[in-house]
């Protein structure tokens, strides 16, 4: 199997598999039960989230908050926020290349009366800095910018977005890092509010994070007990916990090394694709190495996908999130594209753990099914 999925999902470390499971096993009370069994859960949970904050650089200035993934993540800020502060102004600003679970989230917030601005997207997959200046007013109170984007990799300027948001608006500034931590190193000291998801970086499905700086104050979307200070009531997941702990700790100290891996494969297959009328890369030159975008230009990306599919040659047409609605690539579309080339984009992407020589036997099964495949 060629497995060229990973911004999808990555496989979990054998090492989160050991965590879950023992912890599972041993320690399987309820963190938030009074008795010493559950006390000592609640201890390894909190060790889980120290380890965390720490792995990530976050140096106590965030509060963190366990979710059941970035969607919960992005609701709950973008939400939480938003409504918490309404009367301090109702313009927000996001770009055109959100997921869903951003730009869904936003479009609920139009419904509620607030003034949405989606910011247009570069050739490159990014934003303008002049715009979102131009954008920034004193009723602005929320901008949520992602890190790098899932579907074509380029990497947002969080760090000039961070400082033109706080110094031209009283606004805090969002940003969904899902598919930029575990590829690309992350300033926390440039973001207000963070998303994370731990299936995209070696960990399990069904956990993410928010991280809020403390001091920020947001409502909460789910009401219930008083797990996690009662703001994201429901039992907390320990063993999973401990487990994002555990695959935190590989992914980022092997950083370097797989982001070379990945660039290494990145590279080759640019080599081979790059000045051929049948391709267009959609992946800017400067974005992350751990995602590659192309355009099929006389191919449609559908049936390619089933029949590399059927040669256990795993890829994506677009994001999983959205892959069976109709149309096109809205990020695609966004970047200035067509509406063909929309949906004949096919997404390579890779977590730097990859055999040696899978980059060439990929090119050797592609070039011979798009062979197969009557062009259009
Ligand atoms: N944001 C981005 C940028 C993503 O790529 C994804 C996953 N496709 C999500 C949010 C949602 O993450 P989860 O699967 O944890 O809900």
């Amino acid at each position: 199997m060629i497995y060229f999925d990973s911004a999808a999902t990555t496989k979990p470390y054998k090492e989160v598999l050991e965590t879950f499971n023992k912890l599972n096993d041993e320690l399987f009370a309820n963190p938030a039960s009074s008795h010493l069994f559950g006390s000592k859960a609640n201890t390894y949970l909190e060790k889980a989230r120290n380890q965390i904050s720490s792995l990530l650089g976050l140096n106590d200035r965030f509060n963190l908050y366990f979710t059941s993934g970035a969607t919960e993540s992005n609701n709950q800020a973008i939400l939480g926020y938003c409504r918490r502060h309404k009367k301090e102004g109702n313009k927000v600003i996001t770009s055109s290349l959100e997921h869903p679970s951003v730009t869904n989230a936003f479009k609920e917030l139009e419904k509620e009366g607030f003034e949405v601005i989606y910011l247009n997207s570069s050739k490159e997959g990014t934003i303008s800095l002049n715009e979102l200046e131009n954008a920034l007013d004193n009723k602005t109170i929320f901008v949520s910018v992602m890190g790098v984007n899932n579907e074509v990799g380029s990497i947002f300027p969080y760090r000039e977005i961070y400082k033109l948001v706080h110094s031209k608006s009283k606004a805090v500034f969002m940003s969904d890092l899902t598919q930029m931590i575990g590829k690309e190193k992350v300033d926390f000291n440039y973001i207000d509010m963070f998303s994370m998801s731990s299936h995209k970086v070696g960990g399990l499905k069904s956990l993410g994070l928010l991280g809020v700086v403390k001091g920020i104050n947001i409502d909460q979307i789910i009401y219930g007990g008083e797990q996690e200070g009662g703001f994201r009531p429901g039992t907390v997941n320990m063993p999973l916990a401990c487990s994002l702990a555990t695959a935190l700790r590989i992914n980022l100290f092997s950083l370097d090394e797989r982001r070379k891996r990945a660039k290494d494969i990145n590279d080759y297959l640019r080599s081979k694709l790059d000045n051929n009328p049948l391709f267009e890369i959609a992946s800017p030159l400067g974005g992350t190495p751990f995602i590659l975008n192309i355009i099929l230009k006389h191919t449609k990306a559908s049936v390619l996908v089933e029949a590399l599919s059927k040669r256990e040659v795993y890829v994506s047409t677009r994001s999983a999130c959205s892959s069976h609605s109709e149309g096109g690539s809205s990020v695609i579309l966004n970047m200035g594209y067509s509406e063909f080339d929309s949906k004949n984009a096919i997404r390579l992407s890779f977590n730097g753990l990859e055999q040696k020589g899978v980059e060439q036997e990929f090119i050797k099964i592609f070039f011979e099914e798009i062979g197969k495949i009557k062009s259009i």
